[in-house]
């Protein structure tokens, strides 16, 4: 080790790289985490915080509808973005610095610089024009939006990174995609007022979610009020007098203020030399890694969305930390990557955990499944349309709970307890045991007795 200049070199001071920089140091091992943009990564920079102010600042239009029904007069209101955006902005600064103080604390140094690998051991600095020297490599650079190549005027178009800067509020937006990304950003748009469409390529949003809960989140959307188009996509982006048109492969052209793409993000390992480290990649070019996050160079590993594995920043942590738990003391470490539920801020928003009943059949289970559509009790007053899904698949032999899937206020805090008890393998029985919370929406996740069974299938079917 001696001779290397760093024990550790970072690169990428996201979730998963700012959690093993700083245990790593912790340790006593000499650590630098280099960073071309900002200390904090996407989920803090511009990803899961700002999205969660955003969704919180665009719930206010809903919850002064529903004050009226509880007896409030509510005066004209009106929202300021630029208010908004500069509070944002202050936050996540304040956040930023929290994560430069913790590095610092652990005794890491910081280097505000891109990074690029000359080889396994050599570290090109080119904002301070200079290079350093590791003994070993941690990638964790993230990863980035994507849009379609080739798309004609896709230029014109805007991604998240730019949603969260917008210099004024626009009165339309298109917003392209089915995942989490889209349907977000949808539901915060149309909150806030703007006229939002969403347009996917599918027959239904949410790839990979259980059928239920992707058909039953499209009309919650639709019942806000978000325009909907499925099955179609772009052919082509111009600008027009008033706005950008959008020509779509169904043969109409749609006229908005903004378009933009949430069609996917794809791992940042463009240009970081992995080639010069001999560093392999798969051909969506994320960085292979085995359990311990090892890449096939024997002194780098990676972790977090560059390996595109699960990408989440609740893993990215968890991979970063198993990984210094291993490497700095000697505690071998693999982040289980099963069962990891997840949340989608939607309005009304996702939590999932476990399989959905299309993969439970898909992977042999006697598929049992018990469910509820019902309507949330706050809503009664003012005579809201909404209403709630909540689905338990269970298997129907060994009567474990193979997954939950909810669509409705406050999901997002339910999944979490669930995951635990899923995690745990808990049988339905068990899940029964419990007794209900009252008057709560989540009491109807333990008082489903009677198994449901949908047009046309059979029950273990
Ligand atoms: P996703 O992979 O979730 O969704 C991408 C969407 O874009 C899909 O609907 C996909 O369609 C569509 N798409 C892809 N390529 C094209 C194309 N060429 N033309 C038209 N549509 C296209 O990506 P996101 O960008 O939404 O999010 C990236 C990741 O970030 C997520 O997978 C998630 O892991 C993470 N994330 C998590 C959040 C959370 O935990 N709440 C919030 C935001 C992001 P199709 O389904 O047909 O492939």
């Amino acid at each position: 080790m001696a001779g290397y200049d760093y024990d550790l070199f970072v690169i990428g001071a996201g979730s998963g790289g700012v959690r093993a920089g700083r245990l790593a140091a912790a340790t006593g091992a000499r650590v630098a985490v280099a960073e071309e943009y900002r200390v904090g990564g996407t989920c803090v920079i511009r990803g899961c915080v700002p999205k969660k102010f955003m969704v919180y600042a665009s719930e206010f239009s809903g919850a002064f509808k529903a004050a009226r029904g509880f007896g409030w007069t509510i005066g004209e209101t009106s929202f300021d973005w630029e208010t908004f955006l500069e509070a944002k902005d202050i936050e996540i600064a304040r956040l930023s610095g929290i994560y430069v103080t913790n590095l610092e604390n652990a005794g890491a140094d910081i280097i505000l610089s891109r990074a690029e690998l000359k080889d396994a051991h050599t570290v090109w600095l080119p904002a301070q024009n200079r290079t350093v020297t590791a003994d070993k490599i941690l990638i964790a650079t993230g990863g980035r939006p994507t849009v379609p190549r080739g798309l004609p005027g896709v230029e014109l178009a805007i991604t998240s990174n730019e949603a969260f800067h917008l210099p004024k509020l626009p009165k339309r937006i298109l917003v392209v995609g089915g995942g989490y990304i889209a349907v977000e950003f949808a539901g915060i748009f149309n909150g806030l007022g703007v006229e939002t469409t969403l347009l996917y390529r599918g027959p239904n949003i949410l790839r990979g979610f259980d059928n239920d809960v992707r058909a039953h989140l499209t009309g919650e959307l639709e019942k806000r009020g978000i325009k909907v188009i499925l099955s179609c996509q772009h052919a082509s982006l111009e600008k027009s007098p008033t706005g950008i048109v959008s020509h779509l492969t169904s043969g109409h052209a749609h006229e908005t203020d903004v378009v933009m793409f949430a069609t996917g993000r794809e791992p940042y390992t463009h240009g970081l030399g992995l080639e010069a480290a001999g560093v392999a990649l798969n051909p969506r070019g994320a960085v292979i890694v085995d359990d311990f996050s090892r890449t096939n160079v024997e002194n780098i590993w990676a972790v977090g969305d560059v390996t595109d594995r699960i990408n989440l920043t609740p893993v990215a942590i968890r991979e970063g930390a198993a990984f210094a738990e291993t490497v700095f003391r000697n505690n071998p470490m693999s982040f289980d990557h099963d069962t990891v539920a997840s949340a989608v801020f939607s309005q009304p928003p996702v939590g999932s955990v476990g399989l959905s009943e299309a993969d439970a059949r898909h992977a042999g289970h006697k598929v049992v499944v018990y469910r509820s559509v019902f309507r949330p009790m706050k809503t009664t007053f003012y005579g809201g349309e909404e209403r709630m899904l909540m689905k338990l698949v269970v298997d129907g032999e060994t009567h474990r709970v193979l997954g939950c899937h909810i669509v409705g206020p406050d999901s997002p805090e339910m999944i979490q307890m669930a995951a635990i008890a899923i995690k745990l393998g808990v049988t339905k029985q068990q899940w029964d045991q419990t007794c209900a919370v009252h008057p709560t929406a989540a009491e109807e996740l333990v008082t489903m007795r009677e198994p449901y069974v949908a047009p046309g299938m059979t029950m273990g079917g």
